[in-house]
């Protein structure tokens, strides 16, 4: 370790050896060494490139133009064949700003994001007092207690490394609105759909058309600050959201291959979501997914397999998965040559386990893998695979998945805020999670191996 004592640089960012309060442990020295240089980690220099090259790139934006222009220049870079792009309508939404204040008992500002598909307050806003409720059952039971008010959602979102607290708490942020409007109340407020304890308030789409009430989510920090105001009396709050639905554009799922040796007309296919929410660049969600199956496929550039490796960076998936509809409708007849698909859409972390659904040999095929799948830390699981939103549709057709798991203990953190940026990609995640996708593309286009078709009972993805 002495070698790399003399040559490394330590998070005190100075030269090593560190200051003595600084210094080291000899753990930290081993990690230091393990650890991968990020510029040599390409899954990571390419989500750090889409989201500070790009920015924001919330559907029908400008960003999403641009977005688009930079996945087809990365891919041609990168070596693809057939790198074009596929026209997809996408539903525009497009935020003006949100404003939103407690009034009394104890005026101060609150940290708010309009939801996806808000409709706008009047332009003075709405001042209200707040009826809090823990769960849509309670906003059920509301009866007249709501009219006139703002109804706010206080349900908090379970940390899990499977991430199964964001689909035990995300329907509040779909059906809530609709609810609290049904029960005559003025506007809503919904705790952050989001594991974090500070400031950041987390987007996200409520649904395009369910409900005509303004919306926003609130900082967890402030909703616990609403919660605490309202157990000691009446709160009143007002809320200013200016926002549109600016119709339809067009948008567009890019794709490039690495043609296969032998049987090009069957493929394999490797996606993420090139889209992302506006408040932030989207490093983790999904710039992180699209830098891994672009670096995952590129590795086959000059090495091509037996069978075609698609990448297809889906539009449009944060907003209303026009992309991954689109894609599966246009694509219906190939369904049956569509080996397997595979979706990076669950941020930076580590792997920690592999799933496969389609035909009852399915897990046996990847059977050949278990080995170095184990070794490289994602060992087959007999839990069937989920899939994602934008493969969803090609489930739905028959099309086996398979689902590289990351650890996403921290991913609903940052997930749709602000602070979705590179400084919250983990190099060594990512480089895990490549080599892992990449025994997988290598093992099921590289081999003839058959992991037959999803069966109709089971084409619903279930999370
Ligand atoms: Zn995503």
């Amino acid at each position: 370790m002495a070698v790399a004592l003399a040559t490394l640089t330590f998070a005190c960012g100075a030269p090593a050896p560190c200051p003595r309060e600084a210094r080291p442990t000899a753990s930290e020295v081993h990690s230091h060494a393990a650890r991968p240089d990020p510029e040599r980690v390409l899954a990571y220099v390419l989500a750090r490139s889409l989201a500070d090259e790009v920015g924001p790139r919330l559907a029908g934006s400008e960003g999403d133009r641009r977005a688009v222009a930079w996945a087809t220049a990365k891919m041609q870079e990168l070596g693809f064949a057939n790198v074009h792009r596929e026209a997809v309508k996408v539903p525009v939404w497009t935020r003006v700003r949100e404003e939103a204040r407690v009034l009394s008992p104890a005026p101060q500002a609150l940290a708010v994001t309009a939801l996806g598909w808000s409709a706008p307050t009047p332009p003075g806003g709405v001042e209200a007092e707040i009826v809090e409720v823990s769960s849509l059952a309670d906003a059920d039971a509301l009866g007249d207690r709501a009219r006139g008010k703002i109804v706010f959602y206080n349900v908090p979102t379970l940390r899990a490394r499977d991430g199964h607290g964001y689909g035990q708490t995300v329907p509040v942020r779909f059906e809530g609105p609709t609810k609290a409007e049904r029960a005559g109340a003025a506007a809503v407020l919904l705790r952050s759909v989001g594991t974090d304890d500070g400031r950041f308030p987390h987007t996200g789409s409520m649904g395009r058309g369910t409900s005509r009430l303004p919306t926003a989510a609130v900082s967890n920090a402030d909703a616990d600050l609403l919660h605490r105001l309202g157990q000691r009396g009446a709160v009143r709050v007002k809320l200013v959201v200016d926002a549109r639905d600016d119709g339809e554009a067009e948008s567009a799922n890019v794709v490039g291959e690495i043609p296969g040796t032998a049987a090009p007309g069957e493929v394999v296919l490797l996606g993420a979501h090139l889209d992302s929410w506006d408040v932030g660049t989207g490093a983790v969600d999904d710039a992180a997914g699209c830098g891994l199956v672009l670096a995952a496929a590129s590795r086959f550039v000059r090495a091509p397999l037996r069978r075609t490796v698609r990448v297809v960076l889906f539009a449009a998936e944060e907003n209303s998965v026009s992309g991954g509809k689109e894609y599966a409708r246009a694509h219906a007849a190939e369904a049956d040559r569509l080996v397997m698909a595979l979706e990076m859409d669950h941020g930076t972390g580590a792997p920690y386990e592999t799933r496969v659904v389609g035909g009852p040999g399915a897990a046996r095929a990847l059977g050949p893998l278990a080995a170095a799948l184990a070794a490289a830390g994602a060992p087959l699981s007999a839990e069937a695979a989920f899939g994602g939103t934008d493969v969803g549709p090609l489930r739905a057709l028959g099309v086996p998945i398979v689902d590289v798991r990351q650890d996403a203990s921290t991913y609903f953190d940052v997930h749709h805020t602000a602070d979705d940026v590179p400084a919250r990609l983990d190099p060594e995640g990512l480089a895990k999670t490549t080599r892992v996708i990449e025994l997988v593309v290598a093992h099921v286009a590289g081999e003839p191996v058959d992991l037959g078709r999803v069966p109709e009972g089971e084409r619903k993805p279930r999370h």
